[in-house]
């Protein structure tokens, strides 16, 4: 696969072959095409293999896909264990985001919920969250994913261990059955084998 051939807006190409890349990642080469054809995965994968991307790209393109909608909330939702990596992804989204005229806010604790609300009350087309500080935006009443098509969990396996599980099944509660999910985990054992099945409606699976 070449960055040509994934069928990527202009735009996304272009960034894509400016910011050095040479060709797609092996996950990219097997998220991309399953994500932009709708279809649910549940990929084995490392930090560094690329997997923001082979998540984001589609998700970004879903986002254009329902542009001329009246949205009253946001298409795309990423949950990641950390602010770190919430932030990591965020900026992805918006380096390529910006290109299309698209938003996006990171949600996470450990600082003050005002702007945070604020930026959700604003309009955004993608969220990238933990799960704690979303779940407590959902008991506020502060978020509405009931416009979510295209869901991530990212770092399944940690956010598990981190305790998160509880928060995680409140938030897919709030999010439409009627979607695509993208499940990245590092690791593959039974409880996260187990939540993916109840997640996930026939995903297809990629190791890398
Ligand atoms: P990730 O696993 O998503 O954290 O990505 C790891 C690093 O690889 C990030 O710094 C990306 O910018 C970079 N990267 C992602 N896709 C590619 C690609 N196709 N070619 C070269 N570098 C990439």
């Amino acid at each position: 696969l070449t960055f040509e051939q994934t069928g990527f807006p202009e735009q996304f190409i272009k960034k894509l072959s400016s910011g050095g890349f040479e060709k797609p990642f092996p996950i990219q080469a097997q998220s991309w095409p399953l994500g932009l054809q709708g279809r649910s995965l549940v990929a084995v994968a490392k930090t560094g293999s690329g997997k923001t991307l082979g998540y984001l790209l589609p998700g970004l393109v879903e986002v254009l896909k329902k542009k001329n909608d009246r949205r009253v909330g946001p298409t795309v939702l990423v949950l990641a264990p950390t602010r770190e990596l919430a932030n990591q992804i965020q900026e992805e989204a918006s380096k390529f985001g910006r290109i299309a005229g698209l938003t996006s806010v990171c949600l996470y604790g450990g600082a003050s919920k005002v702007p945070q609300m604020q930026m959700i009350r604003a309009g955004v087309d993608v969220v990238i969250a933990t799960p704690g500080r979303l779940n407590d935006f959902i008991e506020m009443g502060q978020i509405d994913l009931s416009q979510v098509s295209f869901l991530v969990i990212d770092e399944a396996d940690r956010m598990l261990d981190m305790g998160f599980e509880p928060q995680i099944r409140r938030i897919v509660e709030n999010v439409p059955e009627e979607r695509q999910t993208l499940f990245y985990t590092a690791t593959w054992p039974r409880e996260v084998r187990s939540i993916a099945s109840d997640l996930l409606n026939d995903p297809v699976q990629i190791t890398i």
